[in-house]
């Protein structure tokens, strides 16, 4: 297993067909009190780019990822994600063997996905909610509460993700996309 900061090199070495950006979110958190126009401030301004110069149709996915570095990870089956894409990540975590990090149950997050699930963007947040309990935003969140371990498993997890759309996308290229979400409503 590769414990550097998930296998980037991997990635660039691989030929693939879609396009992948590497996104870091800022402004997540509310200012005053979370709302939807106080908090998501980065993955809000982002999708409203794409859409005003029309590049939000071209986004075939948004795999999001957030506190997944946790020593005992219990990712969530997070469910504002896209089902269908929520349900190709827990696949490939399974049969991975790495079934028993993915156990977090079902549970909705408001999180920097949803601006994309809104506008029918298929999108999946892969975040486990056990740090959230605990040590989130406290002084005790110190780097010994990370392991390189579970970045690895996500980071495995999703190149196999990204390797299986890349084929989905091959020969079904609107085939993630959910119908409903063409219309723009927020
Ligand atoms: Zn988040």
């Amino acid at each position: 297993m590769q414990p550097s900061f998930w296998s980037l090199r991997a990635l660039s070495r691989r030929r693939h067909i879609l396009t992948y950006w590497l996104v870091f979110f800022d402004g997540e958190e509310a200012l005053e009190q979370w709302s939807q126009t106080d908090s998501l401030y980065g993955s809000r301004h982002l999708e409203e780019e794409l859409a005003t110069d029309g590049r939000l149709a071209e986004v075939r996915a948004l795999i999001l990822v957030d506190m997944v570095a946790g020593r005992q990870l219990h990712v969530l089956e997070e469910s504002n994600s896209t089902p269908r894409l929520r349900d190709i990540v827990l696949k490939n975590a399974r049969q991975l063997g790495y079934g028993s990090s993915f156990d977090g149950g079902q549970f909705p997050v408001e999180d920097d996905d949803l601006p994309f699930v809104e506008k029918g963007v298929a999108a999946v947040d892969i975040i486990d909610l056990a740090p959230f309990k605990t040590y989130h935003h406290m002084a005790q969140d110190t780097a010994d509460k990370c392991s390189a371990q579970s970045l690895a498993i996500v980071g495995r997890v999703v190149l196999v993700t990204l390797e299986e759309l890349d084929h989905q996308f091959g020969m079904e290229p609107i085939g993630m996309r959910q119908p409903q979400g063409t219309g723009g409503q927020r």
